[in-house]
């Protein structure tokens, strides 16, 4: 196979690479991208866009057994709904097909090549990749590392059998009776509730003393709330500690010392995600890490020359977006242009019942980076649209600087609140003030009228509450 040369490899096709990819080709820099697997990565396969197919599909069923079990406040009942869970898959499937065929599309209209197989560093500018018809090798001006993060596996339950990573729950043949996810983060959590609604016996197992740790208790009550009220047993500071002989039960720890067996049709391991940084020769080249992940600089440049990090690889937050703007960044400065991260906030968005936002500083963060702070919390409860959407539980929630009235950051947890992310985003990325906010005119009735009203409150004249 003769050797290709080109200005810039990329590494991994997920939202980083071939955002990457995709961005360096339109502004002419001559690029080819490797992917082991199928472009779009563990975000469009595996990840986000599956996850959040299985969850609307979840809603949808669940809202009509809800209307079946008799005449609901709205007026409306209907029989006993049934569920297809193949054709359930198969549509989700048709959904990431779609997303893949538009991905290579655009590859293609951006002139990038893509070369499928296993890329492996034999030096800093060149890179070795086994191609089903054999190696391939290319030399390459610049690289990019956008190798992602896989699920992590607990030794105790190696993935296998019943024991399943986020990978297979999101192509399981049928509904399972009994669910186990061990690990209380929002993958688990999503995919937890999402079974949850479809019909299964679900039980959370958390290590922690709550469930999304990473959140303070106010945004995570109305998430826990609903999941008590979906029957899921929600057990916390309990360690998994292996499987039953037969697969058909986890065995733990539960926070008071007793040993306990939960019988499981799967058990769901969702314990986090690491790295993809071994196994394919960047152990080899010499490259600064920083923990399990590349250390990288404010333009993604690793320790070295030429060779740039993107996406999950380098770190926190393993978001989707937050890998497509280093991907786009790290395009502009390989063809000549002055950029580097000058992001203030990343939105966060977990899509559990109901959904939680975050973008920029908690309070409790706020204090810890020693502002002092003015908060306004506007409750859903007093917000008509969200009363009109049967959805009045969660708020929306600003923190400002109280100083100067900056916004450093803001929280919601609500029905639908997944929507509120960009103008939040907006919002802290413009630096916007508490007065930029309610002054801008909402429209009504929105739910977006909450932010409006939560800028209000941290300026002590909310309307409506
Ligand atoms: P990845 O998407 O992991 O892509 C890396 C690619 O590199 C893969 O395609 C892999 O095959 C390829 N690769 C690896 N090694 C090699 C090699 N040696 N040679 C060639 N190719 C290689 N994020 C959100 O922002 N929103 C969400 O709602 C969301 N939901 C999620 C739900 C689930 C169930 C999961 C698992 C993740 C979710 N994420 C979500 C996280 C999101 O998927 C990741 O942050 C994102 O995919 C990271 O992009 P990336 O480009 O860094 O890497």
């Amino acid at each position: 196979m003769k050797d290709i040369s080109c200005k810039l490899l990329v590494i991994g096709a997920g939202p980083g690479g071939y955002v990457c990819a995709i961005r360096a080709g339109q502004l002419n820099v001559d690029t080819v991208i490797v992917e082991a697997a199928k472009v779009g990565g563990t975000c469009l396969l595996v990840g986000c866009i599956p996850s959040k197919a299985l969850i609307h599909a979840a809603d949808e069923f669940a809202k009509v057994a809800h209307f079946a079990v008799g005449q609901t406040p709205l007026g409306i009942s209907v029989a006993e709904p049934a569920i297809d869970f193949s054709k359930t898959i198969a549509w989700k499937d048709g959904i990431v097909s779609r997303l893949n065929n538009g991905v290579a599309g655009l590859l293609k209209k951006a002139n990038v090549k893509i070369v499928t197989g296993r890329a492996s560093f034999r030096d800093g500018k060149t890179i070795e990749v086994e191609t089903l018809t054999g190696q391939q090798i290319i030399r390459a001006e610049n690289v990019v590392i956008a190798t992602g993060s896989a699920p992590v596996e607990v030794p105790s339950l190696p993935f296998g059998g019943n024991v399943i990573s986020s990978t297979e729950a999101l192509s399981l043949p049928e509904i399972p009776e009994k669910l186990v996810v061990v690990g209380g983060g929002y993958i688990g959590l999503e995919l937890g509730t999402a079974f949850a609604k479809l019909g299964s016996k679900v039980t959370v197992v958390e290590a922690q003393s709550k469930v999304l740790p990473q959140y303070d208790a106010e945004l995570t009550r109305p998430v826990v709330k609903h999941l008590n009220e979906l029957g899921i047993t929600v057990l916390t500071g309990a360690k998994a500690k292996g499987v039953s002989s037969k697969g058909d039960a986890l065995l733990i720890e539960t926070a008071d010392g007793k040993d306990e067996r939960i019988a499981a049709d799967k058990i769901l391991v969702t314990v986090g995600r690491k790295p993809v940084t071994s196994g394919w020769g960047l152990e080899e080249i010499d490259i600064d890490m920083d923990g399990r992940f590349v250390r990288i600089d404010d333009k993604c440049r690793t320790s070295m020359r030429g060779v740039y990090a993107i996406g999950d690889v380098t770190g926190e937050p393993m978001l989707a977006h937050r890998a497509m703007a280093q991907g786009e960044m790290v395009a502009e400065i390989v063809a000549g242009e002055n950029r580097s991260w000058d992001k203030r906030a990343i939105a966060a968005v977990c899509f559990t019942d109901p959904e939680i936002v975050t973008v920029g500083l908690s309070p409790d963060e706020a204090k810890q980076a020693g502002h002092e702070i003015k908060i306004g919390l506007f409750p859903f409860a007093a917000n008509g649209r969200a009363m009109t959407k049967e959805g009045e539980e969660g708020f929306v929630r600003v923190v400002a600087a109280a100083s100067n009235h900056l916004i450093l950051g803001i929280q919601a947890v609500g029905h639908g609140v997944s929507e509120l992310s960009a103008s939040f985003a907006l919002a802290v990325e413009m630096g916007a003030r508490l007065e930029d906010i309610a002054g801008t005119i909402h429209a009504h009735p929105t739910q977006g009228e909450g932010f409006q009203e939560a800028a209000l409150k941290a300026l002590g004249h909310a309307l409506h509450i």
